[in-house]
Formats: C-alpha cells, sequence, structure tokens
C-alpha cells in the first residue's frame, strides 16, 4: 500500500527528512568541540544539509506550478496531480489524467512511458 504515494507530498518528506538530517550532524558536531577542525566540519555539513532542503523547497514551489488540481472521485477532496499518473494526497486514490489509463492499474512506470515517448516523436 505504501509503495505508491503522491509525488508532491513525497517529496516534501525527503526534503523534511534533509532539514533533520542537518540537525543530527550539526548536533553531532558538540561531540566533537575539543577538536575545532572536527566541530566546523560537522557544523558546515549540517548546514549543507539544510541548504539542500531550502533547495528542495524551492524545487517543489517550481514543481507546484505544474501540477493539475483535481477533485479527488473517491474522497472528494481537491488533491494536486504531477505528471501522467498519481496518488491523491489524502486517501492514496490512483488518478490519472490520460483517459486511456483509466480504469487500469495503477503503475508508475507509466510516467516513465511517456518520456520515452517524447524522445521518439
Ligand atoms: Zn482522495
Amino acid at each position: 500500500m505504501a509503495k505508491y504515494s503522491n509525488k508532491i507530498n513525497k517529496i516534501r518528506t525527503f526534503a523534511l527528512s534533509l532539514i533533520f538530517i542537518g540537525f543530527i550532524v550539526m548536533y553531532g558536531g558538540i561531540f566533537f568541540r575539543k577538536s575545532p577542525l572536527l566541530m566546523t566540519i560537522f557544523m558546515v555539513l549540517g548546514l549543507l544539509f539544510i541548504i539542500a532542503s531550502t533547495v528542495v523547497y524551492f524545487w517543489i514551489g517550481m514543481l507546484s506550478t505544474k501540477t493539475v488540481q483535481v477533485r479527488c472521485p473517491n474522497c472528494g477532496k481537491v488533491t494536486k496531480i504531477l505528471g501522467r499518473v498519481d496518488m491523491c494526497m489524502y486517501c492514496n486514490e490512483p488518478l490519472t489524467l490520460d483517459k486511456s489509463l483509466e480504469g487500469q492499474d495503477f503503475d508508475e512506470k507509466y510516467n516513465k512511458k511517456q518520456k520515452t515517448h517524447k524522445v521518439q516523436s
């Protein structure tokens, strides 16, 4: 069940975990306070993780402009779709914008197939 989830949510979780990793690494630097060099390395590393998460959050903002808002037929809430197939943010109902895929089993491969097709044409 948890294999597929809404892409925007997935990236958001990733960005959030980067912040946590950053803070943990920075906190780890406290254990090396006897060595200013090691402590600096940990602090800089932790800062890099936090910067990376900021970049990812910025990326989500860019991606959000490409999403399509639809009303989920399953739970009735407005959710965002990214790509050809995506899951509902609230109930993980597979949703598609492509009529030819309607009723088929959800498969993230559909997104990749579309990319291959674009290269060919
Ligand atoms: Zn839903």
